[in-house]
């Protein structure tokens, strides 16, 4: 007997390295309509390192770096992973956290060394507004993060009992093949895919344009991502968004079709996704889409 044509693609979506679910989810992937991707950890490879470090002047860099390695410590985001890495390579003893919170498109906080530790995004500034510290900390913080948003970088804010306390850079990859794989999929969907990042809009136009994106969303949350899956699927138009953290599971659960980045995605990412791109390589999308559209023509 043979297999039938569905059950036929997902073997063969499995061995170039995509987990299908479903044979509905097999099914629909041929009508995507437009593809959405989250930046950090699915068109970039989601190592990203620390740069540059920029201490206000209250703290030296290596005491700014240990304070945010241990606020990181129990987080799973990519940034997190890159700040523990700098701190490592710099034979820093990362300090033992306690209250650690995590508050998904913002960053985290947690009491180190008896101190508040905020670690985040530069809209921690807006949110928290710190005081200057009696010296110019705010205004020194907030140039660097300018500086370090310019050249395309990530920009991580460090506050240390409500003052601000420094800046890290970090720098991230474009994933191998994503210029390839966005091209692909602008001929297989008839339209440009978009990008849907809670990075700032610089590091979001550097690799949108390193990657032939030109409908970029920067700074989102991710509430902000699951309006931004609906604005696309106005007119019906069916939205398959790829994506792997913790912040783009509302997200994945919004769209037509939620696929997650790797095996390395957040817990809620694969358990929310339709299918899972388990070898994290691009050019599988566009694969599987190609071979629904077959099983398709199979099966009607
Ligand atoms: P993306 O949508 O590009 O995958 P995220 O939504 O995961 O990005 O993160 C958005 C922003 O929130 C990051 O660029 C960073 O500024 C901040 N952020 C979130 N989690 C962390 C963390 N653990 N450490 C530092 N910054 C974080
Ligand atoms: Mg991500």
């Amino acid at each position: 007997a043979t297999m039938p044509p569905l059950l036929a693609a997902i073997a063969n979506a499995g061995r170039h390295g995509v987990l299908v679910k479903s044979a509905v989810v097999m099914e629909q992937l041929a009508d995507s309509q437009v593809v959405a991707f989250d930046k950090t950890g699915t068109l970039t490879e989601g190592a990203p390192r620390v740069a540059e470090i920029h201490p206000a002047d209250r703290l030296s860099g290596d005491e700014l770096l240990r304070l945010a390695a241990g606020a990181e410590y129990p987080s799973e985001h990519p940034l997190a992973t890159a700040v523990l890495a700098a701190a490592r390579q710099r034979g820093l003893a990362v300090p033992v956290a306690a209250g650690f919170a995590s508050t998904p498109g913002r960053g985290v906080s947690a009491t180190v060394e008896g101190r508040q530790v905020w670690v985040g995004s530069p809209a921690l500034l807006a949110d928290l507004s710190p005081t200057s510290g009696g010296t110019d900390a705010l205004a020194q913080v907030t140039a660097a993060v300018d500086t370090a948003e310019n050249a395309g970088r990530t920009a991580v804010v460090v506050i240390v009992d409500n003052v601000p306390a420094g800046v890290l850079a970090l720098a991230d990859q474009s994933r191998p093949r994503a210029a390839t794989t966005v091209r692909a999929l602008t001929v297989l969907t008839g339209t440009p895919p978009v990008l849907l990042t809670g990075d700032n809009s610089g590091a979001a136009r550097r690799l949108a344009d390193e990657v032939g994106i030109s409908d970029l969303h920067a700074g989102l949350l991710p509430a902000d991502k699951v309006a931004r899956v609906r604005d696309l699927q106005r007119d019906g138009r069916r939205v398959l968004l790829v994506g792997d953290g913790v912040n783009d599971a509302p997200a994945l659960a919004a769209a037509d079709l939620g696929v997650a980045m790797g095996r390395h995605a957040s817990d809620l990412a694969l358990q929310t996704a339709d299918a899972v791109i388990v070898r994290a390589e691009l050019p599988t999308l566009p694969a599987v889409i190609a071979l629904s559209r077959r099983a398709r023509r199979l099966v009607v």
